[in-house]
């Protein structure tokens, strides 16, 4: 058998089921056996707009959240051997550039991006098995570990935002990220208030740690917060929505001298307004927190090894490979869908 099954994005709306030659394996580089891929916000935007400037140019093999076994090792691997469960990250930075060289290598100015989560097989480039492919423990299943890659962004942005026990903490948007941080600032002690919509999510944050749950549908997302916090408003707000109207609203959520992660990704070319006089007389901390870093996707891995991010309240579905298209259609509407398992190597377990 030399050709595989594979999700492959061809343009907006336009993912296609096609069968391709499954990838080579070069010098440095191993093959996965995927046996997990999970759907996520990112690819439902991408699908939507039918390309990513920085993380993939279509036609290309479409999805980066898997997990599976290892299947074929390149001239030069030693770390790793055919059979080996394992998690990778989507991407690796180069180790070299400036941003590198100052612990920022999220920002790395040549981060190099892997796609085609949503295939049987996927080759990882020698870059990522160096610095983010990891060996699962036993007890961890496929799906699970493919958490990883989202968890870790999730722990870069409540890091910055340097989120501590006792603080009174709002986490707006209850998409897979913002349950995500909902979780993790749970975990560091907090107080979460989540503020979102659709009721399977908010369901979600309240069984991932949050104190108070806020359906922003209802228009009162302000008024709720102001009487969680005795008018002050919060002490610190991580926004996951990615939408310039709910930063805005972020920002109207922190209270004086507080800090306000601006976390989800707005469409480019987009902007907001801040009052100045906030800013400076509120000493308001106004940030934002990008993807992740070899460090942070061990730690996420940690994690999850540890059994304390319940993958099952996030990964709300399971799917096949031809189910993909109608999944991330799903995405966008109003269901009740976190993250769908794709169950990829399902149809040929015994090939
Ligand atoms: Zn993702
Ligand atoms: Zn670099």
């Amino acid at each position: 058998m030399s050709r595989m099954r594979a999700a492959v994005l061809h343009g907006a709306e336009d993912v296609r089921i096609e069968d391709l030659p499954i990838p080579p394996v070069g010098p440095g580089e191993v093959r996965v056996r995927i046996h997990a891929a999970l759907t996520c916000g990112t690819d439902a935007k991408v699908f939507r707009r039918g390309y990513h400037a920085k993380m993939i140019v279509p036609p290309a093999v479409f999805g980066h959240e898997f997990a599976g076994v290892v299947d074929a090792v390149g001239s030069g691997v030693t770390q790793f051997a055919v059979g080996d469960r394992v998690v990778a990250a989507n991407s690796a930075p180069c180790g070299k550039c400036f941003y590198c060289q100052r612990d920022q290598a999220e920002l790395c100015a040549d981060l190099l991006f892997l796609n085609g989560a949503y295939a049987e097989y996927i080759t990882v480039p020698a870059r990522i098995v160096g610095c983010n492919l990891l060996a699962l423990p036993d007890h961890l299943s496929y799906s699970a570990a493919a958490l990883c890659e989202p968890l870790a962004c999730c722990l870069k942005g409540v890091e910055d935002t340097a989120v501590r026990a006792g603080e009174r903490v709002v986490v707006l948007g209850s998409g897979p990220i913002g349950l995500l941080v909902t979780r993790l600032c749970a975990l560091r002690g907090a107080a979460v208030a989540a503020v979102g919509r659709r009721e399977a999510r908010l369901a979600a944050a309240g069984a991932l740690g949050a104190e108070l749950v806020v359906d922003e549908a209802a228009g009162e997302a302000l008024a709720a917060v102001r009487e969680w916090t005795d008018g002050r408003g919060a002490d610190r707000v991580i926004e996951c929505v990615g939408q310039p109207a709910a930063w805005e609203q972020a920002i109207a959520l922190t209270r004086r001298g507080g800090v306000c992660n601006l976390f989800g990704g707005c469409p480019a070319g987009t902007s907001v307004t801040v009052d100045t006089g906030r800013l400076h007389y509120e000493e308001l901390t106004l940030l934002g927190s990008f993807h992740h870093t070899p460090r942070l996707i061990a730690a996420a891995l940690h994690l999850l090894a540890a059994g304390v991010i319940p993958a099952e309240l996030l990964i709300n579905d399971q799917i096949t490979l031809g189910e993909v298209p109608a999944a991330l259609r799903r995405m966008g509407t109003r269901s009740a869908l976190i993250k769908a398992a794709v169950q990829v190597g399902e149809d040929t377990a015994n090939s």
